[in-house]
């Protein structure tokens, strides 16, 4: 149809197999939604592999923007139906900080476990009921002269006494799942990909793509 007819990218693939443009720099989001959508039979295409690919920027306001504006400039790009998501950490203690900085919170040189040890130092005298937070994903797909399309989704949580586990990446060692009785590092890729803000996201994508 017409929105493969646009996409300008060749790849190994026959030009018959749809792909999706992936507008994600992060590896473990990456290996993520295209385990989520593995089903699907498309070709992902790593947006930050095409060479010469200008830099998406993701300094907007809310994650709807800046998943936006991340499928858009790959269309722009490429030609070709592209993927993008922004996601966040809600602690609600913290007035829903770190939201929408999730990535950029204390600054560039910051690492994971810095940010988890500071989330921790300020969560210090909070009790586990007052612990409540929330993953947040929104999944933009865009695609040349087409609307583009939102869907959005949300994984509930405790932040934890102390990071546990190994799996996953970011905040997960702190993000305790009360269902399961483990931090999203702990309960393994499998699970993680089955009830995360990302997995619910993306599933309610599946209609669109
Ligand atoms: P983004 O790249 O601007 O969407 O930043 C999202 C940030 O939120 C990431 O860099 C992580 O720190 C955090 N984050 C988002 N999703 C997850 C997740 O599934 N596990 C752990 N941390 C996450």
């Amino acid at each position: 149809g017409s929105r493969r007819s646009n996409c300008r990218l060749t790849t190994a693939n026959p030009a018959s197999t749809m792909k999706i443009v992936l507008a994600t720099r992060n590896p473990h989001k990456f290996r993520e939604i295209t385990a989520i959508l593995g089903d699907l039979g498309v070709e992902w295409v790593p947006y930050s592999t095409l060479a010469d690919a200008p830099v998406l920027k993701e300094e907007g306001s809310s994650l709807r923007e800046n998943a936006a504006a991340k499928a858009e400039g790959a269309v722009a790009f490429t030609g070709c139906v592209a993927l993008a998501e922004d996601s966040a950490l809600e602690v609600d203690a913290l007035g829903g900080a770190p939201g929408v900085r999730s990535s950029r919170f204390l600054g560039e040189g910051a690492t994971d476990d810095d940010r988890i040890q500071e989330i921790l130092k300020q969560l210090r005298t909070y009790p586990w009921h007052g612990r409540t937070t929330r993953f947040r994903c929104v999944v933009a797909v865009a695609q040349p002269g087409g609307p583009r399309e939102f869907a959005e989704g949300v994984c509930e949580g405790y932040i934890a006494w102390e990071p546990r586990g190994t799996a996953g990446f970011g905040y997960d060692p702190i993000f305790y799942v009360p269902e399961y009785r483990q931090t999203l590092a702990e309960i393994g890729p499998a699970l993680k990909n089955r009830i995360s803000h990302r997995a619910k996201a993306l599933e309610a994508c599946r209609g669109i793509l």
